[in-house]
């Protein structure tokens, strides 16, 4: 489980805290979705969950390792899997096999293994025809595509998303959520999904709203979409549903 308990985080130099004590918790095996209007702290949250930033007070706790002792953070960083809104921040690969290949070849899996797991994952990601080619000259989709194969290529026991499907057709959008929550199931992967649709967040069993660094939601989707009014006043997309009915 990941535990924040109490956390406040403030970037250097700034005057305000980009997150207000904020208490939650992640299971594994669970799905957790995040929404919050720009600037209401998701991405500094999802970056302390896996000790990229460290708590300026409160505590992050990963399996009860603390994301601010220095000597848990390779771990930490094992069992918490990252995904960027800007694949080019991740991928530093000549080519896309080599990509899927070097996170394997880091934690010492042997070469047949590893050749096994890399084709599984080409094929699931419908990247096998650009196996050979340079991630940088990818779509802005593939690339998502490609960064998200990879991360989930090293099975971290928590995968946290930041927003990492802007850049694919709802098509993709789609079916990368079941790839997803298939793999959730299967191998217990604890998912936290940011995102800015609604229609994502339905999907979760658990739905935490952001307002200006502090928790404003935590209770399931049905839950937290049932106050439509509130959400539309922090700048929170609501399901065109939940919309109708709050109208009829
Ligand atoms: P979100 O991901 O929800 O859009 P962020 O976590 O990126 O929000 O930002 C939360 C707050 O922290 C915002 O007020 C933002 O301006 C501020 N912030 C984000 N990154 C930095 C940074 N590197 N330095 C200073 N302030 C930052
Ligand atoms: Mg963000």
């Amino acid at each position: 489980m990941i535990e924040v308990r109490s956390l406040s985080y403030r970037y250097p130099g700034s005057s305000m805290d980009a997150l207000r004590e904020v208490d939650a918790h992640f299971e594994e095996g669970g799905f957790v979705a995040v929404m919050g209007s720009n600037g209401s702290g998701k991405s500094t949250l999802a970056q302390c969950l896996n000790g990229l930033l460290h708590a300026t007070s409160g505590e992050v706790l990963v399996d009860g390792l603390n994301t601010n002792d220095k000597s848990s953070l390779t771990e930490i960083r094992r069992r918490v899997g990252m995904i960027f809104q800007d694949p080019n921040l991740q991928l530093t690969s000549v080519t896309v096999e080599r990509e899927l290949a070097f996170g394997l070849e880091n934690l010492g899996v042997d070469r047949e293994e590893m050749h096994k797991r890399v084709e599984a994952q080409l094929k699931l990601f419908n990247l096998e025809e650009c196996r050979r080619s340079a991630p940088s000259i990818l779509s802005g989709g593939e690339k998502q595509r490609l960064a998200i194969a990879s991360v989930m290529l090293l099975e971290p026991y928590y995968l946290i998303l930041d927003e990492a499907t802007s850049l694919l057709s709802l098509m993709w959008r789609k079916s990368l959520i079941d790839i997803i929550a298939r793999e959730r199931v299967k191998k217990k992967i604890g998912i936290v999904l940011i995102t800015q649709f609604a229609s994502e967040a339905l999907l979760a069993g658990r739905l935490i709203v952001l307002s200006s660094g502090r928790i404003f939601f935590d209770d399931t989707p049905r839950e937290v979409f049932s106050h439509v009014d509130e959400l539309l006043s922090i700048g929170v997309a609501v399901p065109i549903r939940a919309r109708l009915e709050r109208l009829l």
